[in-house]
């Protein structure tokens, strides 16, 4: 399947997720890409993947990330003993503009190409909403739908939604949890005559462009911190909710960037940072709703492309694995040779109470304010450092977004942007619903239909 198609069919059609039949090594690469700026570099580790013509490509790429607030796009800074990668200076503050915003000009350009229509099914736990209707607001051809959990996300996060009033951005609001969104979405997009009818694209990190994207910025700034300290190996540290991010390192460690070890930091939410410890991967009973609410999730959708690797790129074994976990919520794997679940990962997890003292000592320290995500990495890193590999660890989101948070952390209302701080006063619009396929499936058909007279 060809790169341009893989991105209008997020989900593949037998329900698993799409992956690159090879991932190109990029060693001999390393050298030159080490002096590139931020849309070159992403244009240069990216074009092996696609099927748009090099000008093209690029100058989409440089379009996506002309809207960021750094002229870097993403700078990384040393606090203390680690490196943080600012991911968060796009429109809506958090990583996942460096996806979005590709990904809504990537789905422009292909349709236009085709004249085809889209109609965007999304799941949110906060973040991806936002930055999925900042991508294609406004956008020909492309119509979107976000549920998140009513109640359930920070009010910073639902306005970062519900003020987006183009006619092409709907918001619902579903009376559950993620997972209950995730799972309705995934029901949907299962259902493949309805999927096919109303021209169903997705833009959960369930689309491989979305990995893809953020794959570019393990390469930035690992390149960066190896220029500058001269090590031979790098270290990243990536707060973790549904494993696309994290996995985009692991592909970046695929591709031949020297990463020795991916620290996989999750909050009280810790299925994944309890599976690389023990080799179980097992749901913890209901979600627990903490200060890092865009990982609170307990069911991780893109842990399956990691297993597809793990299972030696054999899919029966895989699809063995994914079937016992449907049908028993538990999956185990085989240690590997040196009796670890995997050498490239570590894994820990931060409660809120740690995390908020995290934030605090941080700022007193370096006098730098971690949003409570980046602490939870941040919290889980400082465990294991090493002198001789420099860590880098992953900023999602930026402060001002969770601002109560800092609050609570600090005892100071400092964390501000004038982005959340305009929120405020803006009118909004959402439609709230219960957790039901049926429900969902009604609103977007009327939608599409009335929209079309
Ligand atoms: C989405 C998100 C995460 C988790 O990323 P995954 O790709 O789901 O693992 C972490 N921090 C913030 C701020 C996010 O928005």
């Amino acid at each position: 399947m060809r790169f341009s198609k893989a991105l209008l069919t997020g989900l593949a059609r037998d329900g698993g997720l799409l992956l690159p039949q090879t991932i190109p090594n990029a060693s001999t690469h390393l050298n030159e890409w080490q002096q590139l700026p931020y849309a070159e570099l992403a244009t240069a580790v990216m074009q092996p993947f696609v099927d748009i013509p090099g000008n093209d490509f690029s100058e989409l790429v440089n379009r996506s990330y002309a809207t960021f607030r750094h002229k870097e796009t993403a700078p990384v800074v040393k606090a203390g003993n680690v490196y943080i990668l600012e991911l968060f200076h796009g429109p809506t503050l958090a990583f996942k503009d460096i996806a979005l915003q590709l990904l809504g000009n990537l789905y422009e350009y292909v349709l236009r190409k085709s004249e085809k229509q889209l109609n965007i099914l999304g799941a949110t736990s906060g973040d991806t909403g936002s930055a999925a209707i900042q991508g294609v607001r406004n956008k020909d051809s492309i119509r979107i739908f976000i549920m998140h959990p009513h109640g359930r996300i920070s009010r910073t996060q639902e306005l970062q939604m519900t003020s987006v009033l183009d006619d092409n951005v709907h918001n619902l609001a579903i009376k559950g949890t993620f997972d209950d969104c995730q799972a309705i979405m995934k029901t949907i997009f299962n259902d493949l005559q309805f999927r096919d009818a109303n021209s169903l694209g997705s833009v959960n990190s369930i689309n491989w462009a979305r990995i893809l994207a953020q794959i570019v910025y393990y390469f930035y700034a690992g390149l960066n911190v190896i220029k500058e300290t001269g090590a031979d190996k790098i270290r990243f540290c990536v707060p973790t909710g549904n494993f696309g991010d994290i996995f985009a390192g692991y592909v970046a460690a695929r591709m031949g960037l020297p990463i020795s070890k991916l620290i996989l930091a999750t909050n009280e939410n810790d299925i994944l940072s309890r599976f690389f410890n023990s080799g179980i991967y097992e749901t913890g009973g209901p979600v627990h709703a903490t200060v890092s609410p865009s990982m609170d999730i307990q069911v991780a959708s893109n842990f399956e492309r990691y297993l597809y690797y793990r299972s030696n790129e054999d899919p029966a074994k895989l699809n063995h694995l994914m079937t016992s976990f449907a049908e028993t919520g538990r999956l185990t794997i085989e240690p590997a040779a040196n009796n670890t679940v995997d050498s490239l990962f570590i894994a820990g997890s931060s409660n809120t109470q740690s995390t908020l003292t995290t934030i605090r000592d941080f700022y007193n320290t370096h006098n730098y304010l971690l949003d409570p995500h980046t602490a939870v990495g941040i919290s889980t890193a400082t465990a294991h450092l090493n002198a001789d590999e420099p860590t880098i660890c992953l900023a999602t989101a930026h402060p001002a977004k969770f601002s109560e948070a800092i609050i609570n952390a600090t005892g100071k209302d400092i964390a501000h942007h004038p982005v959340i701080d305009e929120l405020n006063n803006l009118p909004t619009r959402c439609d709230a619903l219960q957790a039901s396929v049926p429900e969902v499936r009604n609103y977007i058909m009327n939608h599409i239909a009335r929209e079309k007279q």
